[in-house]
């Protein structure tokens, strides 16, 4: 039991489960299996926090958030330890989620103020006689559900930002990274006086259920599946919480014919293999212009048939995190080469379980599964197009709309303007990912709302608006006082100014 793991609330203890190494099935941890009782008593203690955390004002979250990322700082070799055995991916793409997390954590607590606190806003003419301002107040608790992928990265993105805006967290990590989410809390447990501020709650998709839910939970931050962020929404429907949902995508990388190539292809292969394709914002399918589509391919062909999963230190990434995602990818391998594409890297003797080697597919048929669904390995799909009006069509093409990638000298915000998803790379990948001040969120099957940047912040509040009264009009019009006189020179005054 650690400082800021739930306590068993009643006895017996509750059942536990273990968290394993992909690459040996070794057990790295053993964790409770919370269940409803004992996530609503945190969260009922985490009500109190936030009471406590919302008082202190924004210069002394600031402070204390500003310790936790030194803290941060201080721990990112051992929390990239078990990152690294949790999910089996390398230490330096580990080390790699934590320098992100830290720098957005900064970020978020600097800019609080700024984006959240209280400002004057114009109230216009007719209303000139009232001081308007605006605030944007914590909700109280936010529920944040984070995947394996990613797990001090991706929840960060929620609980850096809830945590600035004011609010306490309770975050329920994935089943298969329990203990990346307490090392995480504890390394911010004794910055705050004692305060469950930022507690974790463990155990299976029930755990997260019955955070959703908890009566307590002002809002859900959902990062996960489409299909359980559905399930998601569902459960908050019954009780009007809102929720924050970030799915999965199937993005697509542009190649223009004046695009580096050099440059793409690499772009293409990092952004499609690292972290084993286990990337919601990775590259799945690339769209390549005719007259550049060969030298392309030989560059991607050649810089990826050298590439080798496996564990640490050996590998250039690791294994599949979640056992049952390999099924997925030998399914669009399968399916897209009996629908007619050529393996040019890779094949289905590239699925050794618990890893892929990487596949990259030519001509894949666009109703192929490696082309529909999202696939969540090092599987790359390359189709040649005509033209960019061919190439943006089938980007947009699928239901998810979280990320995309632009490799052009210069047409590169002209195209990203025709691309139906949440964020756009232009001549680099992932890279607003990294950028604090940019919003992070997709449209479609990829979810709604933001993480990152001033939307992020704002996101885990309530807009509060106040209009004080500095001086009555000499024509009331909101009082039983009112006359028809009065009301014909409003009436006049609008004609004026807004008939004309
Ligand atoms: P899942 O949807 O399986 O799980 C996500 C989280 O939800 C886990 O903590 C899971 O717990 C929990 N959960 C499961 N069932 C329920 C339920 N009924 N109610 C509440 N919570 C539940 O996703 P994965 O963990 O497999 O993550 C991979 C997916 O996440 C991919 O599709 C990927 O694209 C997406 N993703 C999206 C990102 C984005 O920002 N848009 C970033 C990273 C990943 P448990 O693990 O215990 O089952």
């Amino acid at each position: 039991m650690t400082a800021t793991e739930v306590p068993a609330e009643a006895a017996p203890a509750p059942p536990t489960f273990e968290s394993l190494d992909p690459r040996t099935g070794d057990v790295v941890g053993t964790h409770p299996v919370h269940d409803a009782a004992a996530v609503d008593a945190a969260v009922a203690r985490a009500v109190e926090a936030a009471k406590w955390w919302g008082a202190l004002g924004y210069a002394e979250r600031r402070r204390r958030l500003g310790e936790w990322r030194k803290a941060l700082v201080r721990s990112i070799d051992a929390l990239a330890q078990v990152v690294s055995d949790e999910t089996g991916k390398p230490l330096d793409d580990a080390k790699l989620e934590l320098v992100l997390a830290i720098d957005h954590l900064d970020w978020a607590a600097k800019h609080a103020e700024k984006v959240l606190g209280r400002r004057k806003v114009s109230s216009g003419l007719l209303m000139s006689n009232q001081a308007a301002s605006l605030t944007y107040a914590p909700i109280g608790v936010i529920g944040v559900i984070g995947p394996w992928n990613y797990p001090v990265f991706t929840p960060m993105g929620s609980i850096a930002y809830a945590l600035a805006a004011g609010n306490a967290v309770v975050f329920k990590p994935s089943e298969l990274t329990p203990g990346v989410g307490v090392a995480l809390a504890d390394t911010l447990a004794e910055l705050v006086d004692g305060h469950p501020l930022l507690q974790v709650v463990t155990g299976f998709g029930e755990t997260g259920a019955a955070l959703c839910r908890s009566a307590g939970v002002g809002k859900i931050a959902f990062t996960g599946s489409t299909a359980t962020g559905k399930r998601v929404m569902a459960a908050c429907a019954e009780t009007l919480t809102p929720v924050l949902i970030e799915c999965g995508g199937k993005d697509p990388l542009i190649v223009d014919s004046d695009a580096d190539i050099e440059a793409a292809a690499d772009a293409a292969v990092w952004g499609g293999m690292s972290n084993a394709g286990q990337t919601c914002v990775g590259v799945e399918r690339v769209y390549v212009l005719e007259d550049v589509a060969d030298a392309f391919t030989a560059r991607v062909v050649a810089k990826s048939s050298t590439l080798r999963p496996g564990g640490n230190p050996a590998g250039d990434f690791g294994p599949m995190t979640m056992p049952a995602q390999t099924e997925v990818v030998r399914r669009h391998v399968e399916d897209a080469l009996a629908k007619g594409g050529r393996a040019v890297v890779g094949g289905n003797e590239s699925i050794r379980p618990p890893f892929v080697e990487p596949v990259v597919i030519l001509d894949v048929p666009e109703d192929s599964s490696a082309i529909t669904e999202e696939t969540f390995g090092p599987l790359l799909v390359v189709n040649r197009v005509p033209d960019l009006d061919e190439a943006v069509r089938r980007a947009n093409a699928t239901g998810y709309g979280l990320g995309a990638t632009v490799f052009s000298k210069k047409r590169g915000e002209e195209i990203a303007a025709r691309l139906r998803c949440g964020m756009v790379a232009i001549n680099s990948v992932i890279s607003f990912a990294g950028i604090p001040s940019l919003p992070f969120g997709g449209v479609g099957d990829s979810g709604f709302g933001r993480i990152h940047g001033e939307d992020g912040l704002r996101e885990f509040t309530r807009p509060q608006a106040v209009a004080r009264q500095k001086f009555a009009l000499p024509i009331a019009v909101t009082s039983f006082k009112r006359t028809s006189r009065g009301m014909a020179t409003l009436v006049g005054l609008i004609k004026m100014r807004h008939g004309r």
